[in-house]
């Protein structure tokens, strides 16, 4: 008697829960500021928090977005745009010195819905480098833009531009330093315009020997069910001769295709990322029903043969972000509908 009543209660409890479940807008969002190698012995307490709270700082920006039912392409401009703001990461302000003593910023787009893409190489003016990429997909006839054409595409869409200067910071000046030194390669002179070295605060920055990448990156899927992703970087510490990495290649460092099901931002060595086709080739392989963990962890040791380091996010349908890397760390976060906001930057954390 008791289970015939329990079942038809059972049968409605399910369609009620269904139904909730239909109406919760299901976004997700993950980001990372970059992998490397990064051990609790190389971060300092304050330091460990600062990227803690930087990490938060971007999921809120990015959550509040697919919160009020933005779209993905807005969430992760937003969290990316507040982290190249962020001197802790090497993107924008913040990031890598080119040999010559300039700060060249790559940055680029994918909208998953529609296989829509933007993307920036060799910024020198433009504040935020992901909206210039942003730009070119939406306001131009082509996908990928470089150097002072592209400043200048940047600026006639009325994107803010800036002083060079502005994206200086001792604590990168001084890495290109030892690197250069190093190397037994000339020192450039200090940009002009950069702050006297003995004139600034004191700069919450990991020790100049730690060896890690720091180049940002966003995945998102909102409420309407689209896939986006951003990436945003510096590139390498005295890259020469114009050089450009995997960020701005559509395919190598950042991709996203609803029909395949992923979106994906990469970090680390970007020869060998761009060699792999680390991000096509995740899509290709979870459109392919390989699952998005373990399709993520094929490319990232395929780089790894090659010779590259670093990491990768991964954003689905379902909304379960995944993360793989072959460094000792990647500072990353998630968020989601239904999870609280998480963050982390070891490997072996969760
Ligand atoms: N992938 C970037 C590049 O090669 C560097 C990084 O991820 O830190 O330009």
């Amino acid at each position: 008697m008791r289970a015939a009543i329990s079942l038809p209660t059972a049968l409605f409890a399910l369609c009620f829960a269904s139904a909730q479940a239909q109406e919760t807008p299901r976004w997700s969002l993950a980001i990372h500021g970059g992998a490397g190698v990064i051990e609790r012995s190389s971060l300092t307490p304050e330091q460990d928090a600062a990227y803690r709270a930087a990490l938060q700082g971007a999921l809120d920006a990015g959550s509040a977005v697919l919160t009020s039912g933005g779209s993905a392409l807005d969430a992760v401009q937003a969290a990316v745009q507040l982290m190249e703001d962020d001197p802790l990461f090497n993107a924008g302000r913040g990031a890598v010195f080119t040999a010559a003593g300039r700060n060249e910023l790559d940055a680029a787009v994918m909208n998953g819905a529609d296989l829509t893409a933007g993307s920036v190489a060799g910024l020198t003016t433009t504040r935020h480098p992901v909206a210039a990429a942003r730009a070119v997909m939406e306001k131009s006839p082509h996908v990928m833009l470089m150097g002072p054409g592209a400043d200048a595409f940047a600026a006639s869409v009325g994107l803010e531009q800036v002083d060079p200067a502005f994206f200086f910071t001792e604590r990168r000046w001084q890495g290109l330093v030892k690197a250069l030194t190093e190397a037994g390669q000339p020192i450039p002179e200090r940009p002009a315009g950069a702050p006297s070295p003995h004139n600034q605060g004191a700069e919450i920055a990991p020790p100049l020997n730690e060896k890690k990448f720091g180049t940002v990156g966003a995945v998102a899927l909102d409420s309407q069910g689209r896939l986006a992703a951003a990436t945003s970087t510096g590139g390498m510490t005295a890259k020469r001769w114009g050089r450009v990495g995997d960020v701005p290649v559509i395919g190598a460092g950042t991709y996203a295709s609803n029909a395949d099901g992923c979106a994906v931002s990469a970090t680390g060595d970007g020869e060998y990322f761009i060699r792999a086709t680390v991000a096509r080739d995740i899509c290709a392989r979870i459109g392919a029903a390989t699952p998005p963990q373990t399709a993520a962890q094929v490319e990232i040791d395929e780089a790894r043969t090659l010779g590259g380091l670093g990491g990768v996010i991964v954003m689905t349908p379902a909304g379960a972000p995944v993360f793989a890397l072959s460094t000792s760390g990647m500072y990353r976060g998630s968020v989601s509908a239904s999870e609280p906001a998480r963050v982390a930057i070891y490997a072996d954390e969760d």
